[in-house]
């Protein structure tokens, strides 16, 4: 059994919803869209989840952040892509396909574009142009495009064993959600052990904290966010967080976990010697890229797909977008791989940009921004946290304040807590322009001025 499309998009999280927006806003016409995800809802703003799904009143729940409203833009329910991308395959079309697919077996003449839900593909032959799901279909395409975003890595992948336990909890898809928020609920007034500093860390304590739940956070580094803030930005939210109630136990890492009889987790050990009693552990030590089914068929690097300007692989008839492909970033001159919301939106754009009107269509010109939202806080970060760092605003207030990093003369990266959807702007569009600073002191000065005024 099997089905042909012209396009197929390999994965149904946030690229694969702006790239079906995409294609429909470029008229996609005469042809074939499918998308085949093993999540079995259509494409969400996966941020929601750390964030609205968690709070305890009204908390966000599904039809209501379906891509694309995270971009303001339609929603797309299951409904959206019935109705959308449905023009009827022409005579002619229908021939070139025919003649574009040597193991075909029918076209099918289904109306709107083709949601493939709860289905994981087992392997993909670049080759042949062919992709096999779990349930023994085999689909063929014309252009794949490889959205398959990361998986959370697992404490098994540090030498612990116990992430099956009903109270430990990661987060990565709406089952996931679903476990937290149960987890949660059972333990009312607890407390929680959050392992990690970095993003699902922080906005998951701070959704516990919301919740009543007691959280300390652990994590090797000695402050949170290692990678993106400064230890002094650090300290301010950690600072916050304190005075919310979370502890922070830092520079060391989970050793064990202790179990009752009924298999949950009582206990976590820290390789310092600590034992902490819980009633909840939440996980967030990082992610790793779906690229397993793609390896040694396309060209890998930074852990994903490698792919050029126009975000197409080492085979030209797949392209990589989201978290698993690692582009050019002009701004820097070198190949990244972003694992941000932003640059899943603006990548599948591209690429179905880059399909559709070929080489009319230039480089992608990406400059990195990374976003959070906890408590009453929120920052944006634009560019590269490298050079060195000149601070402004009023960090204790913690009203508005920020950094700017200075590398090799010109300013590189912007950071800003509290700011205006002006002042936001206004950062992005001075990060971009990499205007060149002569006298640290003066940019000090000026402060958010500097961005505002450029
Ligand atoms: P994903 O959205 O992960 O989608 C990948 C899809 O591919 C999934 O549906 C998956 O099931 C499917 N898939 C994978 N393998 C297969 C297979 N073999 N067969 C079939 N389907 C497959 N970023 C921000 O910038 N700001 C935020 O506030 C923010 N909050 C976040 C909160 C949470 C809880 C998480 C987990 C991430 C958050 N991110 C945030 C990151 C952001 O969500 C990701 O960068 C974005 O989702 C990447 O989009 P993607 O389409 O590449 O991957
Ligand atoms: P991150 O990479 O942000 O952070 C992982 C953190 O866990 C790091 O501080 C890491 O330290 C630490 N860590 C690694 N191993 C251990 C260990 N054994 N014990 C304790 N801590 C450990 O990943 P997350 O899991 O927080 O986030 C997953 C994905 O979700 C990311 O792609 C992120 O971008 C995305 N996300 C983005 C959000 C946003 O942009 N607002 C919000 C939520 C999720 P080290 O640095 O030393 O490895």
């Amino acid at each position: 059994m099997g089905r042909a499309f012209v396009y197929v998009i390999l994965g149904g999280g946030v690229a694969a919803g702006y790239a079906a927006l995409e294609f429909v806003n470029r008229g996609l016409s005469n042809a074939q869209l499918c998308i085949i995800s093993q999540e079995p809802v259509a494409p969400y703003e996966r941020p929601a989840l750390s964030k609205g799904f968690l709070l305890p009143e009204a908390p966000a729940r599904l039809p209501s952040f379906h891509t694309c409203v995270g971009a303001n833009q339609e929603r797309l329910t299951p409904k959206w892509y019935k109705q959308h991308g449905n023009s009827f395959i022409t005579y002619s079309y229908f021939l070139l396909i025919l003649s574009s697919f040597s193991n075909i077996y029918f076209i099918s003449f289904h109306s709107g574009i083709e949601l493939i839900l709860g289905t994981a593909v087992k392997s993909a032959d670049v080759k042949r142009k062919t992709l096999l799901t779990a349930t023994g279909e085999t689909i063929s395409y014309k252009i794949l495009i490889v959205a398959t975003g990361a998986r959370a890595l697992k404490l098994e992948e540090f030498g612990v064993t116990g992430s099956d336990a009903e109270n430990v909890c990661y987060l990565r898809d709406i089952a996931d959600a679903n476990r937290l928020v149960d987890a949660i609920q059972s333990s009312p007034g607890g407390n929680a052990v959050v392992i990690g500093g970095g993003y699902i860390g922080m906005e998951c304590a701070a959704s516990l904290v919301i919740n009543k739940i007691n959280v300390t956070m652990v994590f090797p580094e000695t402050h949170c966010m290692a990678r993106l803030l400064t230890p002094k930005i650090a300290t301010y939210y950690e600072e916050y967080y304190k005075s919310k109630g979370v502890d922070f136990i830092k520079g060391t890492v989970l050793q064990s976990l202790d179990f009752d009889s009924n298999g949950k987790v009582t206990a976590v050990n820290l390789r310092d010697g600590r034992k902490i009693s819980v009633d909840m552990v939440v996980v967030g030590i990082g992610i790793r890229p779906n690229t397993g089914l793609f390896e040694g068929q396309l060209t890998l690097e930074k852990g994903g797909i490698k792919v050029n300007g126009k975000l197409q692989s080492s085979n030209s008839s797949v392209y990589a977008i989201g978290d698993v492909a690692a582009f050019p970033v002009k701004v820097f001159g070198e190949i990244r791989r972003l694992e941000h919301v932003d640059a899943a939106r603006k990548s599948a754009r591209h690429a179905v940009a880059a399909i559709m009107d070929g080489d009319k269509t230039g480089e992608f010109d990406y400059l990195p921004f990374f976003y959070s939202r906890v408590f009453t806080l929120s920052w944006q970060f634009y560019g590269d946290n490298v050079g060195e760092v000149v601070y402004f605003g009023d960090m204790p207030s913690g009203e508005t304040f920020g950094a700017y990093w200075v590398s090799k003369g010109h300013l590189v990266g912007a950071f800003l807590e509290g700011g205006t959807k002006e002042e936001y702007e206004a950062i992005a569009k001075t990060t971009r322009l990499r205007p060149e600073i002569e006298d640290l002191g003066e940019l000090e000065r000026h402060g958010l001025g500097f961005a505002v005024t450029v």
